[in-house]
């Protein structure tokens, strides 16, 4: 026969058995003793719950409807099987234990949770049992809670998980009620904070007594904490950073992120939670930048200053590089870059451009009579004169010796000769006081033959000796198209 119809075979038999244990005559005195509780179990005989006798050995004396199912359905086959017979191995000796302190009379009324046997698999059972001494029995009382303790099972399942997760999140995470007592904190939060979970439930994170910081310096009331201040205003409290010495006197700083939790359709919030980091190492960090910062910026300062100083000796190297020591003057390779620019200049916007020669007079004669100083002092305020006679955008240049230069842009040869004259006039008129000097002077105008710079000084050479060989003090021009100098 295969083992499963034997097994169905057996349990009817059984079924017959206990059916027929339950059926038995008991005597009269026990039935006696037994009639309220039987009167009872017949009341109950419509109540889901289980309601039976047995005696101290479990064996099943007297049993509601409900009581007998159970039995029918945990298949207890063998005859006089105990009450024990149907519980799970592993409850067993829970039940055992819960019983026996009723025996030994510890209790009266013992409750226990247990999984009995049925033909749906293991039923949990909330079970409450009596002693009765007199008659040597139990009576007890079961509730069937399967559902129940799935439900718990899974809830505890799911407040397992969300235990892992909750202590595995490097942010702290810290719940208070809303009398801001402590109600979770996570693993994260202990260690920043440095404090127990034991020691942490149920009390204030921060007691008056440990004073916390703002980051100004100022202390931070406990109100002021983000999750009083959250639970109090009922607003979320962002990124609020907040300094505490720890047991070993460091100076820790944390920043916080609360927020108050409410019931739906409350005002009031129920708790409120915040996350929090520490923020000691960043904001270290932040100071030596911070450091870092200023002495960069002052060394960017002195920097700017020694640039502008470099500058400053450049412009003078350049000015003195570039300017005649006796008469202050551009000197002869300033004239020479200008020219060069010059000549650029004209040459794209077609613009006339002159350039005036001038020599002084017998100046060799000048200074043997009256010594060198005497002849720079010439030097001097025919450079001044000279200085005079020109217009903004002409360039005055001490050629070399006592040779000067003008180059005027924007001139033509007609327009130079009314300037040369000038200074020659003004340099006649001055009243000198040793003897009177003069100046020779040669004009040379670009174009018509005339391209480059040095045939423009050329030229302009050209018509100063004319000048000279003309009899001196006087203004040469030179007239390119005709091929020869003209002298006024
Ligand atoms: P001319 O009319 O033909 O130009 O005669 P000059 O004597 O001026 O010409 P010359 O070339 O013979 O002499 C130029 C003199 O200019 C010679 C030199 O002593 C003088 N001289 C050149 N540079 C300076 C200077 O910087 N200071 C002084 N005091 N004299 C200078
Ligand atoms: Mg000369
Ligand atoms: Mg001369």
């Amino acid at each position: 026969m295969p083992e499963a119809a034997a097994q169905a075979e057996e349990i009817a038999a059984v079924s017959e058995t206990t059916e027929a244990q339950l059926k038995q005559e008991p005597s009269p005195e026990f039935v006696q003793l037994l009639s309220p509780a039987s009167e009872l179990l017949q009341l109950c005989d419509n109540s889901p719950h289980i309601y039976c006798v047995v005696d101290f050995d479990g064996h099943i004396v007297e049993a509601n409807e409900a009581a007998k199912e159970l039995y029918r359905a945990a298949g207890l086959a063998r005859p006089r099987a105990s009450w024990y017979d149907m519980i799970h191995p592993e409850d067993q000796h829970r039940t055992a234990m819960a019983v026996s302190s009723l025996l030994a009379g510890d209790s009266r009324i013992s409750s226990f949770r247990n999984r009995i046997r049925s033909d749906r698999g293991y039923l949990w059972m909330d079970w409450a049992a009596m002693s009765k001494h007199d008659i040597r029995h139990l009576y007890v009382v079961g509730q069937d809670v399967t559902e129940y303790q799935s439900a718990f099972l899974a809830l505890s399942d799911s407040e397992l998980r969300f235990r892992v997760a909750f202590n595995s999140i490097h942010e702290g995470m810290l719940l208070v009620d809303s009398d801001g007592l402590v109600t979770l904190v996570n693993r994260s939060a202990q260690s920043i904070l440095g404090i127990d979970e034991s020691e942490a439930i149920g009390r204030r994170i921060f007691p008056s007594s440990i004073p916390l910081l703002r980051e100004d310096g100022s202390i931070l009331t406990p109100e002021d904490h983000p999750l009083a201040a959250a639970l109090r205003t009922g607003s979320p409290q962002p990124d609020m950073v907040f300094g505490f010495h720890t047991e070993e006197g460091d100076l820790r700083w944390v920043k916080a992120n609360a927020v108050p939790l409410f019931h739906q359709g409350e005002r009031e919030p129920y708790a409120a939670v915040s996350t929090l980091s520490d923020v000691t190492e960043s904001r270290e960090i932040n100071e030596q930048i911070q450091t870092y910062m200023i002495t960069l910026e002052s060394q960017k300062e002195q920097l700017e200053h020694t640039n502008a100083r470099l500058e400053e000796a450049n412009h003078q190297l350049q000015t003195l590089a570039t300017t005649d020591a006796v008469t202050g003057l551009r000197n002869h390779r300033a004239f020479q870059e200008r020219l060069v620019e010059e000549i650029m200049r004209a040459e794209r916007y077609k613009t006339p451009l002159s350039l005036i020669l001038l020599d002084v007079d017998q100046f060799k004669s000048y200074n043997d009579s009256f010594g060198h100083p005497a002849g720079d002092e010439v030097l001097r305020r025919l450079a001044d004169i000279l200085r005079e006679h020109a217009r903004t955008h002409d360039l005055v240049a001490r050629y070399g010796g006592e040779e000067f230069i003008l180059l005027t842009p924007h001139t033509d040869l007609a327009g130079a000769e009314v300037v040369a004259e000038r200074c020659r006039t003004a340099i006649e008129k001055v009243p000198w006081s040793v003897r009177p000097v003069t100046a020779s002077f040669g004009i040379a105008t670009l174009g018509y033959g005339i391209e480059t710079g040095a045939e423009l000084i050329a030229c302009a050479d050209h018509a100063l000796y004319a000048a000279k060989a003309g009899g001196r003090n006087r203004v040469s021009l030179y007239t390119p198209a005709l091929g020869k100098t003209a002298q006024n």
